[in-house]
């Protein structure tokens, strides 16, 4: 995409372009100079403005040199130099947006999980709500979603019920370090293809490959062998070992 020009914008399902957005027409003649991600937005810096996508559960990103071909699902296209880059997304749910500043995504987003240090950690986990629920809370910590939320609580033996503030320091470095490290992981398996999700050549990603608890209902502990356990927090599946994730008396129920 860098270096090349839009030449046009096709929109096959309306509320895929998101609103308030700067006009449509704005992004006519823009460039792509930068990629980048912000939480679970992906960035475009164009030479005047951004261009941003959120997939959300469905949406997919791919080249082709044609508009509409098999794929149904094309909710929207925007004509480059040689190709079109088509946004494909079966629910409906993923957004395209263009503005002129990022300053709403800042006020909006959390800080990166990547970059936080213990410090900035300890006093975001300084409240009672459940840690996977504030795991998942984007204008606490921008990008960590559901699986990873739970893969990281398992690494670090925390049940997801656990009122953050419950959390002892040394606790929940280790927190930090496995939810660092366990995103780093899935994006050298280049994300998780448990649905619709392909990477832009078309090929899934292999995270699934490696879960220890998400999706593994009833299935045996990879620690223990007792059955990984399902609750819902934040109406989010939740999938944990109540053996190696010992509740706490205080725990949120
Ligand atoms: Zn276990």
């Amino acid at each position: 995409m860098i270096g090349q020009t839009i030449r046009s914008t096709e929109f096959f399902w309306a509320k895929t372009y998101h609103q308030p957005s700067a006009p449509l027409e704005g992004l006519l003649g823009r460039t792509f100079h930068k990629l980048d991600r912000r939480g679970k937005y992906i960035v475009a810096h164009l030479d005047v403005g951004y261009l941003w996508i959120h997939l959300r559960m469905t949406g997919r990103l791919y080249f082709s040199q044609h508009l509409q071909g098999e794929d149904r699902w094309t909710r929207a296209a925007l004509g480059l130099d040689s190709r079109y880059l088509i946004f494909s997304d079966a629910r409906k749910f993923g957004r395209i947006g263009f503005c002129l500043d990022l300053d709403w995504l800042e006020e909006k987003l959390g800080p990166e999980p990547l970059t936080l240090d213990a410090k900035i950690f300890g006093r975001i986990l300084h409240r009672p709500t459940a840690i996977k629920a504030l795991l998942l809370d984007q204008a606490r910590i921008a990008g960590v979603g559901n699986i990873y939320a739970d893969e990281s609580l398992f690494a670090a033996g925390v049940h997801p019920l656990e009122p953050a503030n419950k959390i002892k320091p040394a606790k929940a470095l280790v927190l930090l370090t496995h939810l660092q490290a366990i995103l780093q992981r899935a994006i050298q398996h280049e994300g998780a293809t448990i649905g619709w999700y392909r990477k832009p050549d078309g090929q899934k990603g292999s995270s699934q490959d490696h879960f220890q608890v998400y999706g593994k209902t009833n299935q045996p502990c990879p620690h223990c062998g007792a059955p990984i356990q399902r609750i819902l927090v934040t109406q989010r599946s939740t999938h944990f070992c109540a053996k190696c994730q010992k509740k706490s008396s205080t725990a949120v129920s």
